[in-house]
């Protein structure tokens, strides 16, 4: 016998209590589903213990959850024979913060001061939600260790709590949950029945309210499509992923050849890592003829699909395979590329079906497709497939594709072009769009920074190379008879002039065929990082190579044409001007590193001009 140890708790965990109680859910019922969901969770651990280990305290106790509830006392008591805690565990897992989601959820909290309630709804905060209803929880428990002390974990949920000795506990926990007096309601049988129909009905064990057997248990992954309803494979996501939204994609598949595999895989509605919050947490867990034998398998499915839940099930897989072991294991291996290959097939599938629907999943979830064409090599083309952006050919808003590209595309084309900008205005007014347009030619405009770099990882699609069209190495076919303002003779004079005045700015001067509006447009050389690439570059602390653009002057312009004519009257505000027009066009280009310098140049133009 041991005396009381008193401890408090992790200053998170007084944190996340805080905000437990004082603010978060309006649906306190959401701990019955906690709690029930941890008793499950202890139960499939145990099951697993049994089938690797050799001895298990009480081995022959029936694996089930038990709710009882009791008006009078207000208490509800949730009861399992799973894998219990010793002492060490109960003050690792019920005194810090061991859950992920919860940590995250924090993280979020100290970073943005609020949080949208709709979000944190997805984090789940476990046991400590039994804090929304009660002022005090006691946690009976003995482990599955024979060896191991019958304990008593209590706490009113403020600064700390006490673990103490019990007496004759069973192997697994007993938790019992003192309610508040407005939250009474929760002692009431129909009221938990309620909520146990409509959370619990997945629940992989029996479970009994007042010793009453209210589930029948079942692995939906397991059934035939056709047994199944969508209020169910809703239901099932729902409580395999701790959340309250709909799923946007349902996959539900089986396959004997090469792995025996069921699986059944959802995307959900939000993307979390949009708001800001940490990188999502794979939801998938691994099944063995259902007996869970990972919540987070590693490896098991490619780090861009993260955002996915589910259940995956094969019976393939050994039962005492270790969490190390498993990544580098050939079988998860063949898992993860199969689960690729058909959640990739699916959402393509799915995109021709309900195209509406993809450019809404695409609007949340693209950057993780574009991540994905980031990190492997496996899928480019079908994942490319999946990208929507607007054009210089659709409406301000509307989406396309580019299997949708290439069907306009002219028939001599063989290259898809494609800008990347801040937005469609500013794409649409540059200097590059122009020559494009005039020649009929659709233009693509990204406008996420990445976009750059996913279109050079790409390089092509279905044989059509992508090519930015700030490029200097883009051929342009002769326009129809444009109006030139200077002779062919004065133009080489001036294209002489300016290469020697901006020798040290640019690689080269030429007169162009691209413009039309603009007096002068800066390229990028050949095999040269673009623009916006080496911004990110630079973002990332690496340098950059130095990057000299070709300039195209357009002799058709009537600021050109004035140029040339000012080199004859003033040499010295020639020079200025040819270097303002090409630091604006640079600048245009986001080929300056310092834009200050521009500043400069511009206010020593204008001193000029009014001496
Ligand atoms: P999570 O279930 O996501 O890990 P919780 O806050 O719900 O987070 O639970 C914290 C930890 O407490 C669990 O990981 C588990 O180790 C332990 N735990 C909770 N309930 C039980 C239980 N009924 N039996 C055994 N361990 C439990
Ligand atoms: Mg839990």
């Amino acid at each position: 016998m041991s005396e009381p140890q008193t401890q408090s708790f992790q200053a998170e965990v007084r944190q996340l209590l805080d905000i437990v109680i004082h603010s978060l859910y309006t649906d306190k019922e959401i701990f019955v589903r906690e709690l029930i969901s941890n008793a499950s969770d202890s139960l499939e651990k145990l099951r697993l213990k049994q089938l690797t280990e050799n001895s298990v305290f009480e081995a022959d106790l029936p694996l089930e959850i038990s709710i009882t509830t009791d008006e009078e006392a207000k208490t509800i008591t949730f009861s399992d024979h799973g894998i219990g805690m010793n002492r060490q565990e109960l003050s690792d897992n019920l005194g810090t913060i061991a859950r992920s989601g919860s940590k995250e959820f924090l993280e979020a909290l100290k970073e943005k001061g609020d949080a949208n309630a709709s979000v944190i709804g997805q984090f789940g905060v476990g046991f400590y939600s039994a804090f929304m209803a009660a002022d005090k929880v006691e946690v009976f428990t003995h482990s599955w260790d024979e060896e191991t002390e019958h304990l008593k974990w209590e706490s009113d949920g403020q600064s700390g709590y006490t673990v103490s000795d019990a007496e004759g506990e069973k192997r697994g926990c007993r938790i019992v949950v003192h309610l508040k007096e407005d939250c009474a309601d929760f002692a009431k049988e129909a009221t938990i029945k309620g909520i146990i129909e409509r959370y619990s009905r997945f629940v992989s064990f029996p479970l009994n309210l007042n010793g009453e057997l209210v589930n029948t248990v079942e692995a939906i992954w397991l059934k035939n499509k056709k047994e199944i309803s969508d209020e169910e494979y809703k239901e099932f996501y729902q409580y395999c992923a701790h959340a309250v939204d709909e799923p946007r994609h349902t996959l539900h598949f089986s396959a004997d050849a090469p792995i025996d595999i069921n699986a059944l895989l959802y995307s959900p509605a939000e993307n979390t890592e949009r708001f800001g919050f940490g990188q999502m947490k794979s939801g998938v867990s691994l099944y063995c003829r259902k007996v869970l034998i990972d919540a987070e398998p590693q490896g098991l499915l490619p780090e861009w699909l993260r955002f996915l839940r589910g259940v995956v099930d094969s019976e393939d897989l050994p039962l005492n395979i270790s969490r190390e072991s498993m990544q580098d294991s050939a079988l998860i291996q063949k898992l993860n590329r199969l689960l690729t290959k058909r959640f990739i097939k699916h959402l393509t599938t799915e995109a021709k079906k309900d195209p509406k629907k993809h450019e809404e999943f695409f609007e949340v979830f693209g950057r993780f497709l574009k991540e994905g064409i980031a990190t492997s090599f496996d899928h480019h083309e079908s994942l490319a497939g999946l990208l929507r952006f607007e054009t210089s050919m659709t409406e301000a808003g509307e989406k396309t594709s580019l299997e949708d590209y290439l069907t306009r595309a002219k028939e001599e084309q063989d290259s898809i072009y494609y800008l990347v900008g801040l937005d469609r205005a500013a794409m649409e007014s540059g200097a590059y769009l122009e020559a494009f347009q005039k020649r009929g030619i659709e233009v693509i405009f990204f406008t996420d920074g990445i976009d750059d770099y996913i279109m050079e990882t790409l390089r092509e699609y279905k044989g059509k190379a992508l090519v930015s069209a700030d490029r200097a190495e883009i051929e342009m076919d002769d326009l129809p008879e444009e109006e030139s303002k200077l002779n062919e003779e004065e133009s080489k004079e001036l294209v002489d002039w300016l290469g020697e005045t901006l020798k040290d700015k640019v690689e080269s001067v030429e007169i162009g065929k691209r413009l039309v509006s603009h007096p002068v447009v800066a390229l990028t050389p050949k095999d040269a990082p673009s623009g916006q690439m080496r911004a990110m570059m630079e973002s990332m602390g690496q340098n950059a190579p130095e990057l000299k653009a070709r300039l195209e002057f357009n002799p058709g312009h009537e600021l050109v044409e004035k140029l040339n004519e000012l080199r004859s009257s003033n040499a010295t505000v020639a020079e200025m001007v040819a270097h303002q027009l090409a630091d604006n066009a640079l600048l245009a280009a986001g080929m300056v590193k310092n834009p200050a310098s521009v500043v400069a140049g511009m206010n020593d133009l204008m001193g000029s001009l009014m001496k």
